[in-house]
C-alpha cells in the first residue's frame, strides 16, 4: 500500500512516520493492559469489575492474537482456556436481567427520532451519573454519516463541552481519521463519521463504566445507530467492543477480524487514549483503520451505495 503527501503528513502527525509491517508487530502479542483512558487518573482498584481486568489486560497464551489482520466473517475461534471461567465477564458486565428491566423505556427510545432522542439524552435521569454531570455527550457528527465511531465515555474536557473525543485522545483520533479522508466536519456523508459513547455522562473521576450505567445508557447508543446507518462501525476500547459486540476478550484478541453488529461491519481498535501511552499499538490502529477502509469499500460496491 502507497501513501500520498496528505496521508504521509496525517501519519507524521500520528507519531508514525512510515507505516511498514514489522514481523514483531504482526505477531500482536496482547498489551498488558489495555486500560483504555490514559487521560484518565489510574481508577483504584475497588471501581473496577475483576472480570474486566481479565478481560482487558494480561499477558501470556491466553492472549496471543492472529498474526495478521484477517477478513473473518465470524470472531476467530478461541483457544480453549486452561480453566472454564467461573463466570462470564459479559454477565458481569452487562447482566441479561438488567438489560431486560429497562423494558418500556428501551422500547420508547427505539421509536424516537433524532430530536426525542437529543432531548432524552439531554434530561434523562436513569443512573446516578446524571448527578456529577456539567453536561451530557450526545455524540457529534454527520447524522447518516457513512462511518460510526464508539468509544468509552466522555472525560472532563468533554463532559464540560458537551462533545466526545475532544481531549488530547481526540486529537489523536481526528488525525487518524484525516488520514483516511474522513471527519466529524460538513462534508458529504460518505466521508463523514459519527462519533459516540458508550456512556453519555461522564464517570467520577473517570472510572471505568460500571455494568448498571452501560445497561442504561446501551438504549440511546442502538438507537443512534439505527438512525445513522452507518456502513461500518470502529469500536474503539475494551467497553465499546464489550457492549456493542458482547464479547470480553483483550482488544489484541479481536482486532484483525470483521465483526457484525446487527448486519453492519464491526472493526475493533485500541482506544486513542491507550495509544496515546502505548506507541508502538499506534500501527496496529492504523493496521485496524486500513482494514475497515477495505472493508466499506467493499461493502460500496457490493452494495453500489454512495
Ligand atoms: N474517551 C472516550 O472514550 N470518549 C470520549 O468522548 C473522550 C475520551
Amino acid at each position: 500500500m502507497s501513501w500520498d503527501a496528505r496521508q504521509r503528513a496525517m501519519l507524521e502527525a500520528m507519531g508514525l512516520k512510515v507505516w511498514m509491517p514489522l514481523p514483531d508487530a504482526l505477531s500482536d502479542p496482547a498489551p498488558a493492559s489495555e486500560q483504555p483512558l490514559a487521560e484518565r487518573p489510574a481508577p483504584s482498584r475497588t471501581l473496577r469489575e475483576p472480570a474486566l481486568e481479565a478481560a482487558g489486560g494480561g499477558g501470556g497464551a491466553r492472549q496471543a492474537a492472529p498474526a495478521r489482520p484477517v477478513l473473518a466473517p465470524a470472531p476467530a475461534p478461541m483457544p480453549a482456556p486452561a480453566e472454564p471461567p467461573a463466570a462470564s465477564p459479559l454477565q458481569t458486565l452487562l447482566p441479561a436481567a438488567l438489560v431486560a428491566a429497562q423494558g418500556e423505556r428501551a422500547h420508547a427510545i427505539q421509536t424516537m427520532d433524532w430530536v426525542q432522542l437529543r432531548d432524552s439524552v439531554a434530561s434523562c435521569r436513569a443512573c446516578g451519573l446524571c448527578e456529577g454531570r456539567q453536561r451530557t455527550v450526545f455524540g457529534v457528527g454527520h447524522e447518516q454519516a457513512h462511518w460510526m465511531i464508539i468509544g468509552e465515555a466522555p472525560g472532563e474536557q468533554e463532559d464540560l463541552q458537551g462533545e466526545p473525543f475532544v481531549g488530547q485522545a481526540g486529537k489523536l483520533l481526528d488525525n487518524m481519521l484525516r488520514a483516511l479522508g474522513l471527519g466529524r466536519g460538513s462534508a458529504e456523508a460518505p466521508q463523514q463519521v459519527f462519533v459516540a459513547n458508550t456512556l453519555k455522562c461522564r464517570p467520577p473521576r473517570n472510572r471505568n463504566p460500571e455494568p448498571a450505567e452501560l445497561a442504561q445508557c446501551l438504549p440511546y447508543l442502538q438507537r443512534q445507530i439505527e438512525l445513522v446507518k452507518p456502513r461500518i462501525i470502529l469500536a474503539l476500547g475494551r467497553f465499546a467492543v464489550q457492549t456493542l459486540l458482547q464479547r470480553s476478550e483483550a482488544i489484541g484478541r479481536l482486532r484483525g477480524q470483521v465483526h457484525d453488529y446487527q448486519g453492519i461491519p464491526v472493526v475493533v481498535s485500541y482506544h486513542p487514549a491507550y495509544l496515546l501511552r502505548n506507541l508502538p499499538d499506534k500501527a496496529r490502529a492504523w493496521e485496524d483503520l486500513c482494514l475497515a477502509r477495505m472493508v466499506y469499500q467493499q461493502r460500496l460496491g457490493e452494495t453500489g451505495a454512495g
